[in-house]
C-alpha cells in the first residue's frame, strides 16, 4: 500500500492538460462543468486523471471550482478512519452548493464508495453517486442517471472487476513534468490491517503496450519524468512480462529521463530488477520500500511475508548495486498487540538504516480487515501518540543528517514548476528526490533538467543556486 502518499490532494480539472478531441456540444447547450476532489494517494490522483479524460471525452468542461460545476466528485481515501470522516465533512460541506442549485450533482468516487457505500448513504443522503474504482468507464452513464433521478435516488456501481485495467483510455493529466502511469490495479496480498484489497479488488496488470503507449504520450505532453504506480507495483506481471522487463522498457522510451516506480513489496524484489535498477541511467536511485514495524513479532501479525532480517538484506543488496541510493518508507506504531519491545525494534531498525525519509503513522483499524475482526486494537491512543511523536523526532534528526552532505554539492534538478513561496524561484526534484529550491535565470524553465549548487538545506529540503545548464537535454 503506498501509505506514503497519503494527503489531501485537492486536483481541479482546469490544472490538467487537454490531450485530444472530444465531441462538441449542441448549439446554444453549454457543456456540463465537473469538478474533481482528490483525497488520498497517488494512485488516486491517477484515477481522478482517468476520470477527467473520460469526461471531457464526453464532452464535458473544467470547473474553475465546486461554484461553478453542475458535477461535483470527491475521489476518496479508506485508508484511515480520519481521512474518510474528512471526506463526510467536505461533502456536506459541498452540499451547500447543492442547496443553491439543485440540478447539481455530488458524487462520491473510489476507494471510500466501495467500503462505506451504506454509511455514506444513512450519514450523507444528499449524495446523488456512489461509484467505486472500477467503475470508471460507466461514469458518464451513472451521471445521466443521476440527472434523470427522483430525488434522494442514487445512482451506483461499486462492482469490483478483476478484468479492468482501463486499457485505451487517456487520463487528462494534471502536472506536464511528472507523468504518473498506473501500471497494475488492485492488492492481493492481504496486508492484515489493509482494506486497500477489499476496496480495489484483486490485482491485475495493464497490458505493456498500454503503459508504453502511455509512456510516449506523456513524453509528447511534456513530461520528463515518469512514476510507474501500482500497490505492489514490483509484482507487476503480464503474461510472460515481469516489473523489470518493464522497467527496462519504459526506461527507453525516447524522451524519458526520468524513472520511478511506487510502492515495491519488499518479497518481489528479484535480482533481476535490481539489476534493471543498476545498470539503467534514467531509472532513478530512490525506493520507497515499506516496511511497516521492526519487529518480526509485528510483521507475522501483519502477515507481510517478509523478516527484518530479509528486508536487512534486501537494503544492502540495493546499496550495494545502486550508489547513493535514497530509501524512504512507510511505518505503522501502535498495531494490535505492540508492546514496547516491539517499538523498540522499530526505533532500532529506523536507527540502523537511516531512511532519507518516513511516513509514519498511527495504527487505524478498518472494518473488514483481518486485523478488525481477530485482532483487539488493545494500544491506548496515547502510546500510540506518544510512540509516533519519538519516533518522528527521531525520523527528522536522520531526514536532516541525510540532507547535510548535500551541501556544497552539485546536483541534477528536473524542474518542475514555480515555488509556492516565491515567484522568484523554481521549485523541482533531484533524482534522489530531494525537494530543491533555486532562484530563476534567465534561460531557465519548466522542464529542464539543470545543475545546481547546493547551498543550505533543511531536513527536507535543498537550497541553492544554478550553475549550467544541461545542454544535452534542454531546448
Ligand atoms: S494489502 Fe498490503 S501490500 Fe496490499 S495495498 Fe495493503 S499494505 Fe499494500
Amino acid at each position: 500500500m503506498t501509505e506514503s502518499l497519503v494527503a489531501d490532494t485537492p486536483i481541479n480539472l482546469l490544472d490538467l492538460v487537454d490531450d485530444g478531441p472530444r465531441p462538441d456540444a449542441a448549439p446554444g447547450i453549454r457543456p456540463r462543468r465537473v469538478y474533481i476532489e482528490t483525497y488520498g494517494c497517488q494512485m488516486n490522483v491517477a484515477d481522478s486523471e482517468l476520470m477527467a479524460g473520460i469526461l471531457t471525452r464526453q464532452g464535458y468542461d473544467a470547473a474553475t471550482g465546486p461554484e461553478d460545476a453542475d458535477v461535483i466528485l470527491i475521489n476518496t481515501c479508506a485508508v484511515r478512519e480520519r481521512a474518510e470522516e474528512r471526506v463526510l465533512g467536505r461533502a456536506a460541506t459541498l452540499n451547500g452548493h447543492k442547496k443553491e442549485r439543485p440540478d447539481v450533482l455530488l458524487g462520491i468516487c473510489g476507494c471510500m464508495a466501495e467500503h462505506l457505500r451504506e454509511t455514506i448513504h444513512e450519514r450523507a443522503p444528499f449524495v446523488d453517486l456512489i461509484i467505486g474504482p472500477d467503475a470508471y468507464r460507466r461514469l458518464p452513464a451513472l451521471i445521466e442517471q443521476a440527472a434523470g433521478a427522483e430525488e434522494h435516488e442514487l445512482a451506483i456501481d461499486v462492482r469490483l472487476d478483476k478484468a479492468e485495467t482501463y486499457e485505451g483510455l487517456t487520463p487528462l493529466r494534471r502536472d506536464g513534468v511528472n507523468g504518473w502511469i498506473t501500471i497494475q490495479r488492485g492488492c492481493d496480498k492481504f496486508c492484515t490491517f489493509c482494506i486497500v484489497p477489499f476496496t480495489r479488488g484483486r490485482e491485475r496488470g495493464v497490458p505493456p503496450r498500454e503503459i508504453l503507449r502511455q509512456a510516449r504520450e506523456l513524453v509528447a505532453q511534456g513530461a520528463r519524468s515518469v512514476t510507474l504506480l501500482g500497490q505492489t507495483v514490483n509484482s507487476y506481471r503480464y503474461e510472460d512480462v515481469d516489473f523489470a522487463d518493464l522497467l527496462r522498457a519504459v526506461a527507453q522510451v525516447e524522451g524519458v529521463e526520468r524513472i520511478r516506480f511506487t510502492s515495491p513489496y519488499p518479497v518481489d524484489f528479484t535480482p533481476k530488477l535490481i539489476e534493471v535498477m543498476a545498470s539503467e541511467p534514467r531509472v532513478c536511485p530512490y525506493i520507497h520500500l515499506p516496511v511497516q514495524s521492526g519487529s518480526d513479532r509485528m510483521l507475522k501479525e501483519m502477515r507481510r511475508g517478509h523478516t527484518i532480517a530479509e528486508y536487512r538484506q534486501l537494503v544492502a543488496d540495493l546499496r550495494a548495486a545502486i550508489p547513493n541510493l535514497a530509501l524512504s518508507t512507510d511505518i505503522i506504531v501502535g498495531f494490535p498487540g505492540e508492546t514496547d519491545e516491539d517499538y523498540q525494534r522499530t526505533v532500532e531498525l529506523i536507527e540502523e538504516i537511516r531512511y532519507d525519509f518516513a511516513y509514519l503513522f498511527k495504527y487505524s483499524e478498518r472494518s473488514g480487515t483481518y486485523a478488525h475482526k481477530k485482532l483487539p486494537d488493545d494500544v491506548p491512543e496515547a502510546v500510540k501518540g506518544s510512540r509516533l511523536s519519538r519516533l518522528i523526532e527521531i525520523q527528522e534528526a536522520i531526514c536532516l543528517e541525510k540532507t547535510t552532505p548535500y551541501v556544497g554539492r552539485i546536483v541534477q534538478v528536473l524542474i518542475a514548476g514555480e515555488s509556492r513561496k516565491s515567484e522568484h524561484d523554481w521549485v523541482g526534484k533531484t533524482d534522489t528526490f530531494k525537494t530543491t529550491i533555486m532562484p530563476k535565470v534567465p534561460g531557465s524553465e519548466v522542464g529542464q533538467i539543470v545543475s545546481v549548487q547546493v547551498e543550505e538545506v533543511t531536513s527536507h529540503t535543498l537550497k541553492g543556486h544554478i550553475v549550467t545548464r544541461d545542454e544535452s537535454i534542454t531546448s
